[in-house]
């Protein structure tokens, strides 16, 4: 703690969500054996769903892993080579190793796919509340609608 970077609170930030999920997966891949040899070990059991909804989650979280290390780069102001994977200067619009060309918003925050699903959710609460307001507002305005369309 002898450099007060507020980006290296937002790192350990990222770097905390990736140790969670990175411990949800081992956590995840344990069920999984234990499920796997209750199936064998009893032909009669199936535990294909509860291994499948487990797959998927490792799946998830591993995306979500690999976004929030885009983030931690993206505030070390690097970004990461979608063709050979080597790390560039957010500036760059050529990967100076390979040449591929970066997007023209890859120099802007990445944004990951949990981020968005939160951000709607967020939109979709709001969007509630504005329904609840309307419905708490007088009819009048309603009624001149609805007797223009008579
Ligand atoms: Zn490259």
């Amino acid at each position: 703690m002898a450099f007060f970077d507020p980006k290296s609170k937002t790192i350990s930030g990222y770097q905390k969500s990736i140790d969670e999920r990175s411990s949800s997966i081992r956590k995840y891949y344990d069920e999984i054996g234990k499920l796997y040899y209750g199936q064998y070990k009893d032909m009669n059991t199936d535990n294909t769903k509860d291994i499948n909804t487990r797959c998927e989650a490792i799946t998830r979280l591993s995306n979500e892993i690999e976004d929030l290390k885009l983030k931690i780069l993206f505030e070390k102001g690097l970004k990461k080579c979608t063709n050979c994977g080597t790390e560039n200067s957010l500036e760059y619009g050529f990967c100076f190793k390979c040449g591929a060309k970066f997007p023209d918003d890859s120099d802007k925050e990445p944004k990951t796919d949990f981020e968005e699903a939160a951000e709607k959710l967020e939109e979709e609460k709001a969007e509630e509340v504005k329904e609840e307001e309307k419905a708490e507002e007088p009819e009048e305005e309603k009624k001149e609608d609805s007797e223009k369309e008579d």
